[in-house]
């Protein structure tokens, strides 16, 4: 048995500049949730630049896949030996379905899970193979194990963290990456202490998590980075307290608005030009984090004795170095007491699901903050 649903597949073969054309909505076949599975109802989804990153070629993955991953909805069926989650459950996707069983997990590193890693990478579940299929029957490929730019997911129980009855769905389809992968990285990863500076590079969807994060926990001063104006305008009305254009001189002036240099840095650019500034703007002591995702191809020198002589950390962070079950909740109650202001980071007005494609141009070309899929709003569901 399966379902028809509306879903965004990318297909073709990314060329020297992003062809949009190549996302386009289509009808495709559905099964129904095997055994650990669920069926979700996708109410809420937006636009990353991981989805991007899939049609450009810098994140490389097997095509035809339904892309979104960053999105919440509402269980509709569960599969047998599902316990976690019921029919009505509203939930957040997680793109990490960690097994709780292997050498990463039993680490307290779920995030980095082997079994998820694997499927991601294939384009299938967690637990192996694909439930979609396109109109000549076709298999089509998952992405990051959600697929959630389409009506409905059928996605391995591990892919959703229950949260509480009444959350905002809207705001809640921003929990499972950009807040997670930006606030993570302040919390988990650099752990940044009260008073403590920081500069964010790179302020898209990430990058303004770490902004609110890093006024979560009362850094200061935050300085944002960006190429971008409108992207600089956002971050202060997020809590900024500094915004500087990115140039040449992005470091020297990082280090004269923190009295000689960064305690921390955080780097959501995904481009080797601002983790040098991010790197060159920091203290001795300094920490830089780096979350934005750059070319596999690109390449950074690092110069061995700086960071021994200055006693300078760099590290990676995935998915903010956490425990997605742990801190997605965590992130919705702060919301909702008013103390991470996470649905600021997404635009006031949503786009019905058959813009998906001009909505992924205009993330390209730098639109500020997240751009959200309603995807209700594209009218009854197909049964
Ligand atoms: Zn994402
Ligand atoms: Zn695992």
């Amino acid at each position: 048995m399966s379902t028809t649903i509306s879903a965004a597949v990318l297909r073709g073969e990314p060329g020297p500049e992003p062809d949009f054309a190549r996302l386009s909505v289509e009808q495709v076949r559905l099964d129904e949730p095997g055994d650990g599975e669920v069926l979700v109802d996708v109410h809420f989804a937006s636009l990353c630049h991981s989805d991007l990153s899939v049609l450009t070629g810098d994140r490389p993955r097997p095509l035809p896949m339904v892309l979104g991953h960053e999105a919440a909805g509402v269980v509709a069926r569960t599969g047998r030996s599902v316990t976690e989650v019921c029919p009505g459950d509203p939930v957040v996707f997680t793109y990490v379905a960690s097994c709780g069983r292997c050498g990463f997990c039993r680490d307290g590193r779920p995030v980095l899970c082997s079994r998820a890693h694997a499927g991601n990478t294939a384009g299938e579940l967690a637990a192996g193979g694909r439930r979609l299929r396109d109109a000549d029957g076709e298999p089509v490929h998952h992405h990051l194990g959600v697929s959630a730019f389409a009506e409905r997911a059928v996605v391995d129980a591990a892919s959703v963290i229950p949260v509480p009855a009444g959350t905002d769905l809207r705001t809640a389809s921003l929990l499972g990456c950009a807040v997670s992968t930006g606030v993570g990285a302040v919390v988990n990863a650099a752990r940044v202490g009260l008073g403590e500076s920081a500069a964010v590079f790179g302020c898209g969807g990430v990058g303004l998590a770490a902004v609110l994060g890093l006024r979560a926990v009362g850094a200061a001063p935050i300085i944002a980075v960006d190429r971008h104006d409108a992207h600089l305008e956002r971050a202060l009305e997020l809590g900024a307290d500094l915004a500087l254009h990115a140039d040449e001189s992005t470091a020297e002036r990082i280090r004269e608005a923190t009295g000689g240099g960064a305690h921390h840095a955080f780097e959501a650019a995904g481009a080797v030009a601002a983790v040098e500034s991010a790197y060159r703007g920091l203290r001795r002591g300094g920490r830089l984090t780096m979350v934005g995702l750059a070319n596999p191809a690109a390449r950074w020198p690092v110069p061995p004795a700086e960071l021994v002589a200055h006693d300078v950390t760099v590290s990676g962070s995935y998915l903010g170095s956490g425990v997605p079950r742990r801190d997605v909740p965590r992130y919705a109650a702060l919301h909702g007491a008013g103390r991470l202001p996470v649905d600021r980071l997404a635009a006031s007005t949503s786009i019905p699901l058959s813009e998906v494609a001009e909505g992924m141009a205009r993330l390209h070309a730098g639109f500020p903050g997240r751009i959200v899929i309603d995807i209700a709003a594209r009218g009854a569901r197909s049964a």
